[in-house]
């Protein structure tokens, strides 16, 4: 597989890139070739007399094609209105098929189902990049019907877009239907020598506490915590409900995680009762954060991206990138987020809205991601030595402060969602959060033979009458200290917890019962015979109990805190089971 990509700024860079891409062909004895255009123009007339100009040169190319926010050539922010991506295939046994469609809310099922039909007929399909246009329109059945396309079939792409990011109008072309104002281009490849990578990445983060979607209805998200939606956007980040609103809130998408990953979603409008009309559908009782973009860890997950790309040795990468990614970028700077795909293969893509990719079956339909495709044909050839550099790089010379903002933001969060789910004496987790995962154990039908431990010291009120406030702390502290001995034993099959002032609760899984009363006992001996310096002896009494099936946290809790208290009635310093 070759690549030859080029900005077009005018007719004669055109005419020059075509008859380059003649001559090439020609010299070369390749099986075919793909034709990619993205423009940052939407006229009818402008296109047509293009793809003209493209028929007549090239004949024998495939193209296929849509609007955009501003097109990534080699690695890099173009700049330019046009940019043409020639994909020269060498093995014989590479395929090209490429179908469009009408995309209206009438034909998004027939869209879907004319790709499922064409795949299951076409054994050689390995991957479907998609271009579509979605302005105005909740793509969640299409992503539906997307998702019945034969499961080891790779989908990929990306929306059609205008360069006024405020503008509806969007394109899509191709050989097969020319320009259409709402379509969808289908680009099926394969072949036994074909082979594609696909992923995504965002960088963006959570900011701020969870929000419940409280009222929704498909893509319109009504309410976040009993308020209209839109308030959300003004309480935290004052943006205001006038033509800008999309403009700004396009860097501030909501996330959310669902079908087991991280989805980011941008509101496209907002109505004048305060509901968010989303770009796809957010269920009621889905929970969400605000997020943000931080740019040294947007960078940081590119460069982690393409250096897990080098093995795999593509031949050309293709990137679809949110358009809300060059806006808080900035023109200036965007390129610094698709540099380190070039250093891999050929990169070339486009500014996009919403971007489109397959995990599992589902195809989702992110925002603010990048979703990047890699391609090669045969066997991977090795690329020898490629230098990342590092993200400090692009930080190099003067930071805007909005860039050490966002890095204080980031650092403040992380130290918030710690302090949230932490004890402040003992640095265990809190009450609140070790009961949020005895039930979300107890309710995971994966995570098998969960035992609970739980501890209270003995006359322990006497410590503190006697010693002093601040021994009892001290008693409490070393207590916590052998429960983290415990966690570090059993590693993620253990969690331990302050259950209330003097109590405590370990949740082990996956282990057997000798393991859970071994790591009891082992607790109540060593308490036993640590010498405080004040107090003394401390002795601790602890009740054990295995969560039975069907039961709910609940109960297997109220279990165990009896154990205890057979503990404690049998004379303390003692572990006991029921
Ligand atoms: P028993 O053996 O029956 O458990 O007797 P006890 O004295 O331990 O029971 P009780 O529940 O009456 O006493 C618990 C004491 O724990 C009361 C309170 O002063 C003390 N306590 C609770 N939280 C803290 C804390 O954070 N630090 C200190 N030093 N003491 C605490
Ligand atoms: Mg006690
Ligand atoms: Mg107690």
């Amino acid at each position: 597989m070759k690549q030859l990509q080029y900005i077009i700024k005018d007719r004669e860079s055109l005419d020059h890139s075509l008859s380059d891409i003649r001559r090439y062909y020609d010299e070369n004895s390749f099986s075919g070739m793909l034709i990619h255009i993205y423009t940052e123009m939407n006229e009818k007339h402008k296109i047509d007399v293009t793809l003209e100009q493209i028929e007549k040169a090239l004949p024998e190319a495939e193209y296929v094609g849509c609007s955009s926010n501003g097109n990534i050539v080699n690695g890099d922010f173009s700049g330019a209105s046009f940019a043409l991506i020639a994909t020269f295939f060498e093995s014989e046994s590479t395929r090209i098929k490429v179908m469009q469609h009408k995309l209206t809310e009438d034909t998004r099922e027939s869209a879907s189902a004319a790709l499922v039909k064409a795949v299951s007929e076409n054994e050689w399909v390995k991957g479907v990049e998609i271009l579509l246009t979605i302005r105005g329109m909740s793509l969640t059945g299409l992503c539906e019907g997307l998702s019945k396309v034969r499961p080891d079939v790779q989908i990929f792409g990306g929306g059609a877009f205008s360069v006024n990011i405020n503008d509806d109008n969007a394109c899509v072309f191709s050989g097969e239907g020319g320009f259409e104002e709402k379509g969808i281009v289908f680009t099926l490849m394969g072949g036994d020598d074909l082979h594609i990578s696909t992923s995504f990445i965002t960088g963006w983060k959570p900011l701020g506490s969870y929000l419940n979607v409280t009222d929704a209805e498909g893509s319109v998200l009504k309410e976040l915590n009993g308020h209209p939606a839109y308030e959300t956007y003004y309480k935290y980040l004052r943006i205001k409900n006038d033509e800008n609103f999309f403009f700004h809130t396009l860097e501030f998408p909501f996330l959310y995680h669902d079908k087991g990953i991280d989805i980011m979603r941008a509101p496209t409008a907002c109505t004048s009762d305060g509901a968010l009309i989303m770009t796809s559908d957010l269920p009621k009782d889905s929970k969400v954060r605000l997020a943000y973009g931080d740019p040294w860890t947007v960078l940081q997950s590119t460069i982690e991206e393409a250096q897990g790309l080098v093995d795999f040795a593509p031949e050309c990468i293709s990137v679809f990138s949110c358009a809300g990614r060059r806006t808080f970028w900035g023109n200036d700077k965007v390129g610094n987020e698709t540099e380190a795909y070039q250093k891999v293969a050929p990169t070339s893509g486009f500014y996009t809205s919403s971007e489109f990719l397959r995990e599992g079956e589902n195809v989702i339909q992110h925002n603010v991601t990048q979703v990047i495709a890699a391609m090669r044909e045969g066997e991977p050839k090795r690329n020898a030595g490629i230098s990342f550099g590092s993200t400090e790089k692009a930080f190099e010379g003067r930071v805007p402060m909005i860039n050490r903002m966002a890095s204080f933001i980031k650092a403040t969060m992380e130290e918030l969602e710690v302090m949230a789910i932490t004890d402040g004496l003992t640095g265990l987790l809190n009450r609140g959060e070790i009961q949020r995962r005895i039930s979300a154990a107890v309710k995971d039908d994966a995570i098998k033979d969960i035992y609970l431990i739980m501890m209270d010291l003995d006359n322990f009120k006497h410590v503190n009458d006697m010693y002093g406030h601040k021994e009892g702390d001290n008693v409490l502290i070393r207590l916590a200290g052998m429960m983290r001995e415990t966690m570090v034993d059993m590693g993620d099959n253990c969690s331990c917890g302050r259950w209330g002032g003097e109590e405590f609760m370990i949740m082990a899984h996956s282990c057997d019962e000798e393991d859970a009363n071994k790591h009891a006992e082992w607790i109540r001996s060593t308490m036993e015979k640590i010498h405080f310096e004040k107090a003394g002896t401390v002795t601790v009494s602890v009740g054990v109990t295995k969560v039975k099936k069907g039961e709910t946290a609940d109960q297997a809790c109220m279990r165990v805190d009896k154990a205890l208290y057979q503990s404690k009635a049998g004379g303390r310093n003692r572990v006991s089971r029921i």
